[in-house]
């Protein structure tokens, strides 16, 4: 996928924004949502995204709605450090698959980080959903 071009209705990112794919929520607010990566890189990462804007990438994405984005980052990234202690938290965005991409609407990950413990960005399996569930729980109190 170019860096540029048309957004896709049907990502699944966009699929999840309509009731059409589940995903274990965080937080939400008017403008974004947070909810826990499926295949995390770590305990508690997590992604947050705009609910309105049909962005693929930071290059799409209005002023206004990327500082909407950005406060809700912010709020999950302290409500994840109150919650889990990790030893840093990493934020990432990517623009375009050569960069890494691969889910073409914008979004932000949250990465707590633990002493010698990260995965590699898309190297990680699966997660029991329980336990993404039971972490959820964690960060959700804390926002
Ligand atoms: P990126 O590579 O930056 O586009 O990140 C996309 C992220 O979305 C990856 O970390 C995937 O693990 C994650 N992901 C893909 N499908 C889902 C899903 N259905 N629910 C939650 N996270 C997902």
């Amino acid at each position: 996928m170019s860096i540029k071009g048309t957004y896709d209705p049907d990502n699944i990112f966009a699929k999840i924004l309509r009731g059409e794919m589940p995903c274990v929520k965080v937080y939400e607010d008017d403008h974004t949502l947070a909810f826990m990566d499926v295949f995390p890189q770590s305990r508690g990462h997590m992604l947050v995204i705009h609910k309105q804007e049909q962005a693929r990438n930071m290059l799409d994405v209005s002023a206004d709605g990327l500082a909407q984005i950005m406060a809700s980052v912010q709020k999950l990234t302290r409500a994840a450090e109150q919650a889990l202690s990790p030893d840093g938290i990493i934020i990432t965005q990517f623009n375009g698959a050569p960069a890494g991409q691969t889910v073409f609407h914008l979004h932000f990950h949250i990465i707590p980080k633990y002493a010698g413990d990260l995965k590699a960005h898309a190297s990680g399996g699966m997660a029991d959903m329980d336990e993404l569930t039971a972490i959820a729980n964690l960060i959700k109190a804390a926002v």
